[in-house]
């Protein structure tokens, strides 16, 4: 059975540097925070090239960080797309704010510039851009409607680590970047793991402040904190991860790429991707008329698909509160509704990535999968 994700291949290829990683940060029991933390955060800021980036201690907090590090608060509304993880929504909730939710686009399935302006109120403060599936979403438009309303735009990164928007790379165009390392994010802690990046000095100080108790320094808390430092084993297996990370991506992008060009089939639709983005197919979603037939069909060949994701951000029935109702974000609904992630990871080989282009493209709508 070919998983939709395999994590053992990376870890078998690169078990004994992984595990030389871990030893040295036992052998120094900086195991909170901590030098190899520490190394991270200046590793993955180089990578993003922005001056800062805190490590935390998973995506949600990290985004949770970035709207305390902006102030945002009860009485206060951020925009979010309706497609996305729960967890872009839940960094505003935590802080008392509301999201709400705008529909994405029929074709790249990111948030809408259009509909994001009849949504803006006077508590409006920002705006949080996902970069879904690893595709950047429209910045420059979703950028000048904030600089119109004088809003923040927020960057959730947790999918796509090194793609690029216009040459500038996920996580150094907005306010501030959320980035998770969830397993299976395209870069991943053995565990949990995130981190906030950023150009300005005063987020960093804040948020590095907000994660480490409400202290600087210690045991003299000078703001109501959270703990949400990064482990120094995960910063250590991070910094292994990094190093790999151009390689991973490039694969993506060559398998990725492959499926674009070599999925011909009219009962599935990919993902729109604009000229000017440079996506990193963190997932790799297509949308046909029957997704649990497709699912099945797929696993009668031998290959694992599953959905991202089956319900969007307004329906959630812990955000029943909000009062959105079918039929809000038709888009979003659809896709909901309609989607399939194919297998793709980097360790994929070309042979596995051909037979899922060649099971793709022979499929026709059957009955849970057995053919009629
Ligand atoms: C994974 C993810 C998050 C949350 O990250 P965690 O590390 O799992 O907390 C947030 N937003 C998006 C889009 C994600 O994919």
């Amino acid at each position: 059975m070919l998983k939709r994700i395999d994590l053992r291949r990376d870890y078998l290829r690169h078990k004994e540097e992984y595990l030389a990683a871990i030893q040295a940060v036992c052998e120094e029991t900086a195991f909170s925070g901590g030098k190899f933390a520490d190394q991270f955060d200046l590793e993955f800021a180089r990578y993003c090239q922005v001056p800062y980036a805190a490590g935390v201690n998973n995506g949600t907090t990290a985004l949770h960080c970035a709207m305390m590090a902006l102030g945002i608060g009860a009485g206060d509304e951020v925009i979010v797309p309706a497609n996305t993880y729960i967890a872009t929504a839940w960094g505003v909730t935590y802080t008392g704010a509301v999201p709400v939710f705008v529909d994405c686009t029929e074709d790249t399935w990111e948030i809408d510039p259009d509909k994001i302006e009849e949504k803006i109120t006077d508590r409006t403060r920002a705006i949080i851009g996902v970069h879904l599936y690893g595709q950047p979403f429209e910045f420059n438009r979703v950028k000048d409607i904030a600089d119109r309303h004088g809003l923040y735009v927020v960057e959730d990164c947790a999918q796509a680590h090194g793609a690029t928007y216009e040459g500038r790379l996920a996580g150094s165009l907005g306010e501030l970047g959320c980035f998770s390392f969830y397993p299976g994010k395209n870069l991943y802690a053995f565990g949990e793991g995130g981190s906030v990046t950023c150009h300005n000095k005063a987020y960093y100080d804040k948020i590095t402040t907000i994660k480490n108790q409400g202290c600087q320094v210690r045991y003299y808390h000078d703001i109501i904190g959270y703990n949400y430092r990064l482990e120094g084993i995960q910063g250590a297996v991070l910094s292994v991860g990094l190093k790999y990370l151009p390689e991973w991506t490039a694969r993506r992008r060559e398998i990725g790429r492959r499926y674009l060009s070599e999925i011909n089939n009219p009962l599935l639709t990919m993902q729109a991707h604009p000229e000017n983005t440079d996506p990193v197919f963190h997932l790799f979603v297509i949308t046909t008329k029957d997704p649990d037939d497709f699912i099945a069909y797929m696993e009668a060949k031998g290959m694992e698909c599953n959905k991202h994701y089956p319900v969007p951000c307004h329906l959630q029935k812990a955000y029943e509160g909000l009062g959105y109702q079918a039929g809000d974000c038709p888009n979003a609904e659809y896709l909901a509704a309609h989607c399939v992630t194919l297998p793709l990871f980097p360790e994929m080989t070309d042979e596995e990535t051909r037979m899922v282009i060649q099971a793709c493209n022979a499929y026709s709508y059957t009955i849970q999968g057995k053919q009629r």
